[in-house]
């Protein structure tokens, strides 16, 4: 296993400057610290990035202010005309992004290039297309002012598009905070609004940890919260916020049930399952992490899923068949860790191909558990890593109580050649998308969002402008 044709995409394709500034009013400045951003696949150090304090903060809202002037009384034709233009640059320049996402995030070329880049460029497609057609929706067009985005790591650039691109379209201007661990494709992003002629202060980027993310959320002339992260920090930043005017989104953690059936195509299942949870390295918030299959094809179903598994390819992001890259950051390495053993501690057993991980970076094999009851930890904590936890179930019934047996409520999927199951399992599943014989698929015209502990608010479709306007 493992072994493959090395075909590595060129890290040339992209400037990494040795160090980056704040993206403030249109312009690239210093902030009064810096933190270094690694290449998880081999823990060099890519760039040096400015952190924003409080202050410099406080002169990003203020540009996004001031900006919101012009942007919000901008007829909508006109802002869709900036937003095609960032989308389009998108596309040209998807190569350098593609390449530097894999690089700063860890993420397998193929993903980057394939995945998150086409659909970053799709959805500033699908706002622009609405910038001049809100009054027809039926919003009338009344932008809240600023928003302040804060956004995780596993999806650098597609968090970004997500609140980006509609906050826009209605004629909000915006403050976002990418993860610490990931703020390069950000910043490439700022250097596409320069090239699109983006009015300055439009868009602002700052850069830094959590406390950055803080004053983002705490500043008084913020008026809408946009957040993408865990539950944790989630309610840190519901309690920050209530009590003021400002609205709020949240997108939070999930423990999504990939559920199937005994009359499922087996195969078509198994790609599916790999796709739910070794995609990205389970760094996904809808990630399948766990497995429900009827208990008369399990077996059947855990030997063809290990055969798969055997096939994947680890290994250096940018090499075009890898198939599983590098885990973000050492921290995130010890948590997918500390949760694995806890499984093999609790009792369930743990299996993973033959595989050597290389020697430098944050590496995880993919892992199955098998024999997970409902009370072991790996199946009710989110362990957002390449680790699947296997559970059976006899009736529809008890695969319903089983997947609602979960504090989150983000995603489920449902594998079963019977359509009429399809329909009444989307009825009784508590969670925001249901996918049907598919897994982790994603357009820009469905709305995204959880249920529960997977926080509120919906991104994506019509419904992704309704939170950055006044209804
Ligand atoms: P995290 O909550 O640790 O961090 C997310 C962001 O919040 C980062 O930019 C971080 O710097 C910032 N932050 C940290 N503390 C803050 C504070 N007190 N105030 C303001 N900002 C603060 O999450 P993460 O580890 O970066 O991402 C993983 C989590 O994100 C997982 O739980 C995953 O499920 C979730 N996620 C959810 C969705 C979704 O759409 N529901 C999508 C992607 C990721």
């Amino acid at each position: 296993m493992f072994e493959y044709a090395p075909a590595p995409e060129s890290r040339d394709v992209v400037d990494i400057k040795p160090s980056y500034g704040l993206f403030i009013n249109g312009e690239f400045v210093s902030g009064s610290s810096s933190f270094k951003t690694v290449n998880p696949a081999n823990e060099e150090v890519l760039a040096e990035v400015a952190v924003a304090s409080s202050d410099d903060v406080d002169r990003a809202v203020q540009a996004a202010r001031k900006a919101f002037g012009v942007w919000s009384a901008m007829p909508g034709a006109e802002r869709a005309k900036y937003l095609f233009r960032i989308a389009r640059i998108i596309q040209e320049r998807a190569r350098e992004l593609a390449v530097l996402e894999s690089l700063d995030n860890g993420k397998p070329i193929r993903e980057s290039r394939d995945v998150d880049v086409p659909l970053v460029a799709a959805h500033f497609f699908y706002y622009a297309g609405w910038a001049d057609k809100l009054a027809y929706a039926g919003f009338g067009d009344r932008p809240l002012g600023v928003a302040g985005q804060v956004i995780p790591w596993n999806f650098p650039l597609l968090m970004l598009a997500w609140k980006i691109a509609p906050a826009l379209a209605c004629g909000n201007t915006v403050v976002l905070k990418p993860a610490e661990t990931t703020p390069l494709t950000a910043l490439l992003f700022a250097e596409i609004c320069q090239q699109a002629d983006l009015p300055p202060g439009v868009v602002n980027i700052v850069t830094g940890a959590g406390e950055t993310g803080a004053a983002v959320v705490a500043h008084p002339d913020v008026n809408k919260v946009a957040f993408t992260g865990s539950t944790e920090v989630g309610r840190i930043i519901a309690r920050t916020v209530a009590g003021t005017s400002k609205k709020l989104t949240l997108e939070l953690g999930g423990k999504a049930a990939n559920i199937v059936f005994e009359d499922a195509a087996i195969d078509q299942a198994v790609e599916g399952i790999v796709n739910g949870i070794f995609f990205n390295q389970g760094h996904v918030c809808c990630a399948g992490s766990r497995l429900l299959v009827q208990e008369s094809v399990q077996d059947q179903l855990l030997d063809s899923l290990r055969r798969r598994l055997s096939t994947l390819r680890l290994g250096d992001p940018l090499d075009k068949n890898t198939d599983i890259g590098a885990i973000n950051s050492a921290d995130q390495l010890a948590k997918i860790r500390q949760l694995s053993d806890l499984g093999e501690a609790e009792g369930a057993a743990r299996w993973s191909p033959a595989c050597e991980l290389p020697e430098k970076g944050f590496w995880f094999p993919p892992t199955i558990f098998t024999g997970v009851a409902q009370s072991h930890s790996i199946a009710r904590e989110e362990i957002f890593g390449p680790v699947l936890s296997v559970l059976t179930f006899r009736t529809p019934d008890e695969a319903v109580e089983k997947a609602n047996n979960t504090p989150y409520g983000l995603s489920a999927g449902v594998w079963t050649e019977k359509g009429s199951r399809i329909l009444w399992m989307a009825d009784r599943l508590r969670a925001g998308v249901v996918w049907a014989n598919t897994f982790n698929k994603f357009d820009p015209t469905s709305p995204f969002g959880g249920y529960k502990e997977s926080g509120y608010g919906r991104e994506g479709g019509l419904a992704g402008l309704e939170a950055y306007l006044d209804v």
